[in-house]
């Protein structure tokens, strides 16, 4: 089964991949994941990747191409895979099916986690996170026994600069700008299942789990 999970910052899409993964028994494809697999490798697309990382730029589409094609070719690939945060634009996309084409494989189901943006913004800008042992709390949903300071070292609870309103509004607003077309592309395909991932993580997994059988 080849899936495909979709969904904004703070959709849960970490907490999804993993329960798939485990429950399914796919392969775990983030593009974050291959390019340092094919840089530690130093393969000829790492090393090119790598290239980029080092001036801090970002590895263009026809390396992530390259990363993909290299990265489905292998045989472990074969029990399944499941694409989390790829693609993330048409062109990736479009790419993408080529890639499936050309190696005789297709996506069975695309996830689109959907958390309205209030509750949204609400998950992320209450989110603390210790300074020293990284623990995550959240204000309201899992506070830390005394204010500030971390139940599990006693380091103190900062607000990392990605989880203030300005932050997430603009990674939220690249995030819609980038996948709109994305999603519409693949509706026409009728593999689109949108959940509703506001509820409790369980609930969540159980609705997905409806989707893939
Ligand atoms: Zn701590």
């Amino acid at each position: 089964m080849n899936i495909l999970i979709m969904g904004a910052p703070g959709t849960g899409k970490g907490t999804m991949s993993a329960l798939i993964k485990e429950h399914y028994d796919v392969v775990h494809v983030s593009t974050g994941d291959m390019l340092r697999q094919a840089v530690a490798e130093k393969t000829e697309v790492g090393l090119k990747a790598q290239e980029y990382m080092n001036k801090g730029a970002l590895v263009p589409d026809e390396v992530i191409h390259d990363i993909i094609l290299e990265r489905l070719a292998k045989d472990d690939i074969k029990k399944g895979f499941l694409f989390d945060g790829y693609p993330r634009t048409l062109e990736q996309a479009i790419d993408l099916d080529k890639i499936l084409e050309s190696l005789n494989m297709k996506i069975d189901h695309i996830i689109d986690l959907k958390v309205d943006d209030e509750i949204l913004k609400d998950r992320i800008t209450g989110r603390r996170t210790c300074k020293d042992c990284k623990e995550i709390y959240h204000i309201k949903n899992k506070p830390s026994k005394v204010e500030g300071v971390c139940d599990v070292c006693g380091g103190e609870l900062i607000q990392r600069k990605d989880d203030t309103l300005e932050a997430l509004s603009t990674r939220l607003e690249a995030y819609y700008a980038s996948t709109k077309p994305v999603i519409e592309y693949y509706e026409k395909t009728g593999l689109v299942k949108t959940i509703d991932a506001s509820k409790k993580a369980e609930e969540v997994f159980e609705d997905i789990k409806s989707v893939l059988g």
